[in-house]
């Protein structure tokens, strides 16, 4: 089936006004048209200047999180409905470093995948598993209770998603996924979807974990990896450029 790839960059907790505007003139000067589908999450501080440089160009907007709370007093919190304000596309949930930070749990988890589903944006839900849980052989285990999750809240609407693999030893280590590890547990991902939407295969299910301008041709070629969510070489236009020129 047709599905294009996505490549998204997670910025993390890095930027500034300055350095956003010349990372985005850089990528717009050299993206061309893309093949594939690409955005970037920036720090959420930043929405209304990306929203801004990014305007009628082919990079949509993303965010690294959204609140599990539709309304009123949460201080600190932003809802889904408003990072739609601002033209948001995407929205990074489950993110390893989130879980382990902020206690994040699979319920909180499965309720922002379904609070930005509700508002029109697409959740990219996060799951992987530690060095020790693969060391004990809860690979598959793990992944399969973090996602399961996420079904269970969102029924039918599960299809909608994105799911993003990315193993905690693998994020900014510099230690990527092999092709074939990483297949393995895409292929585990789909099995699951597959057992619950028949559109199991319309859902991308991105690679994350030291994925840069070397590895990722390779591993864009596995034929459950259908994008990448990439931290720190999203931060180098040449870098991430290279990304998505190697997602065909
Ligand atoms: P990394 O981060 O590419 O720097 O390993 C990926 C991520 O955390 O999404």
């Amino acid at each position: 089936m047709n599905k294009r790839k996505l490549i998204v960059g997670n910025w993390k907790m890095n930027g500034s006004l300055a350095a956003n505007e010349s990372l985005v003139r850089e990528l717009l000067a050299g993206i061309g048209q893309p093949r594939c589908e690409v955005a970037v999450c920036p720090p959420g501080i930043y929405l209304a200047q990306l929203q801004a440089l990014l305007a009628g160009s082919p990079i949509e907007l993303g965010v690294q999180n959204v609140s599990t709370h539709e309304v009123g007093a949460f201080t600190g919190d932003v809802s889904a409905e408003m990072l739609k304000d601002f033209g948001v596309r995407y929205a990074i949930v489950g993110h390893s470093e989130r879980r382990q930070h902020q206690a994040e749990s699979d319920v909180h988890v499965a309720i922002k995948a379904k609070r930005a589903l509700a508002a029109g944006i697409t959740p990219i839900v996060c799951v992987g598993e530690t060095l020790r849980e693969r060391e004990e052989g809860m690979t598959d285990f793990i992944v399969k209770r973090q996602l399961a999750a996420v079904i269970h809240l969102n029924g039918h609407c599960s299809s909608e998603i994105v799911v993003a693999y990315e193993p905690v030893w693998a994020i900014g280590t510099g230690q990527t996924a092999t092709p074939e590890q990483a297949q393995q547990v895409h292929a585990v991902l789909r099995a699951q979807l597959k057992g619950v939407t028949e559109h199991a295969d319309r859902v991308r299910i991105l690679y994350g974990g030291s994925m840069n301008a070397a590895n990722a041709a390779e591993l864009l070629a596995q034929p459950d990896i259908d994008g990448g969510l990439i931290g720190g070489a999203s931060l180098k236009a040449a870098d991430f450029l290279k990304i998505v020129g190697a997602a065909a």
